[in-house]
């Protein structure tokens, strides 16, 4: 493997500081200034997105103004992580430039920052950061892709992946179940295994809904339940793993063209635009081992990210350390299932982690990685492409294939370490591991459901 697929996960590069939300307070008071609009610029990449995103979400489908977002954020409870959007907005008030008139504001930002992040950990090297655009589009086939435009390059997201992900991975933690020290009420113990996971559901079975009703909400664009961290630990745990998605989605775009895999083929989307015709964006074709080394460079980037921002309470450094770590393999399985729903392959389901049996599964991340080992390109044997069906024919490799990658990689870092069986190691991979119950438990249930009309 080339050397950029090295990384290091070094237990000294601790995880983000909390955000600082005292000093920002007096800015949201404050009017903000008419915006100004990079699309306004006819050179630019964002003047052909804004166009876009007209045909694709409507005239009238125009999302949330900057005034819109922060009296919505305003009205919403404190949350220890929203605090940085907040602070984010108020740092740069007054000479905040919006990408497009029809951006999703509030996703944006997140990239933006996650993106920002990412070229911060890059500039230490010494790389010289792309020059990288970002935008949303509902496109449904992959949740981030890089369209080529000149010499710019547009990391374009799914419109609705941070919010589904972030309902998703609140579920999952719920679904862990932490025992408490008697004396200091921190966490001494994790309690996880299937069993486990079904007595959560059966005390709070709207988890199961919630959850379901998340995935089917990305599919079909029915409502999205709304769900809000409860207490500081459980935000702590949300933010630290939302933070670590965001990098790792944007990182893996970056890693793209980082690794030039841009002389490929390109691919064409297409996405139905609000008249009902539709309109094709090309994308930049990958191939399989292009993905994988994506994600690995993508954790590295992760890593340099985040090097600088040292937690500022130790107690909780190799907890936010491990699980935004793993947050590449949570976000990974999450979106295992909701590849399931969109359905992107014919035959639905099929080759999906829940009906992939365990040890045709490990066959097949043995091979894969073999096969990377002495640096071929990868090729599925008959047998491996007959079980994943559609999923081997797909431009990625199937979600469960890169989170059971990415998961041994992680591992061995941690265990290098010396601290794989540190009890905050535990929780971040528990979690992992209750994200894939929790599916296989809502399959079970759908399918009970249609069973018994
Ligand atoms: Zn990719």
């Amino acid at each position: 493997m080339p050397a950029l697929f090295l990384i290091v996960i070094a237990w000294h590069s601790d995880v983000h500081a909390q955000p600082d939300t005292d000093k920002h307070h007096d800015c949201l008071n404050k009017p903000h200034q008419a915006q100004v609009f990079l699309s306004d610029n006819k050179k630019s990449a964002y003047h052909w997105l804004e166009k876009k995103q007209r045909n694709i979400y409507g005239e009238d489908a125009k999302p949330l103004t900057l005034e819109e977002l922060i009296s919505n954020l305003e009205k919403r409870p404190p949350r220890m992580d929203r605090g940085d959007v907040r602070g984010m907005l108020c740092e740069t008030a007054g000479d905040i430039v919006l990408p497009t008139r029809y951006e999703s504001i509030g996703p944006y930002l997140s990239l933006k920052r996650a993106s920002d992040l990412i070229r911060a950990g890059l500039a230490k090297t010494g790389d010289v950061a792309p020059d990288v655009l970002l935008g949303t589009l509902p496109i449904k086939e992959t949740n981030a892709e890089t369209h080529k435009r000149g010499k710019e390059y547009v990391i374009l997201t799914n419109h609705q992946i941070l919010n589904t992900i972030y309902s998703l991975t609140l579920i999952a933690n719920r679904t862990a179940f932490f025992i408490p020290a008697e004396e200091t009420g921190a966490i001494a113990a994790i309690s996880t295994n299937s069993d486990t996971v079904k007595s959560r559901l059966e005390k709070n079975p709207e988890l199961l809904t919630s959850y379901h009703k998340s995935i089917v909400a990305f599919s079909n664009k029915t409502p999205h339940p709304i769900l809000e961290t409860t207490d500081i630990l459980e935000t702590f745990i949300l933010s630290t793993q939302i933070d670590g998605m965001h990098r790792f989605i944007v990182g893996h775009e970056y890693a793209h063209i980082l690794l030039d895999h841009v002389s490929r083929t390109k691919r064409n989307f297409d996405i139905p635009t609000a008249k009902g015709g539709s309109e094709s964006i090309s994308m930049l074709g990958y191939d399989w081992s292009q993905e994988i080394a994506a994600d690995l460079t993508s954790l590295s980037l992760m890593q340099l990210s985040a090097m600088e921002d040292r937690d500022k309470n130790e107690e909780l450094a190799l907890l936010g350390h491990a699980l935004f770590t793993y947050s590449a393999v949570l976000y990974l399985v999450l979106t295992d299932a909701l590849s399931s729903e969109v359905n992107r392959c014919t035959i639905g389901k099929t080759g999906s982690y829940s009906n992939t049996p365990e040890a045709i599964r490990k066959s097949i991340v043995d091979d894969v990685i073999d096969q990377l080992s002495r640096g071929n390109s990868l090729k599925l044997s008959e047998q491996h492409a007959t079980v994943l069906a559609c999923r081997a024919s797909s431009s990625h490799p199937p979600q469960w294939l890169r989170a059971e990658i990415l998961i041994r990689t992680i591992d061995q870092a941690f265990e290098e370490g010396g601290v794989s069986e540190a009890l905050e190691v535990k929780i971040a991979r528990s979690i992992i591991i209750n994200a894939y119950e929790l599916e296989r438990l809502r399959l079970e249930a759908v399918q009970e459901a249609v069973a018994s009309p």
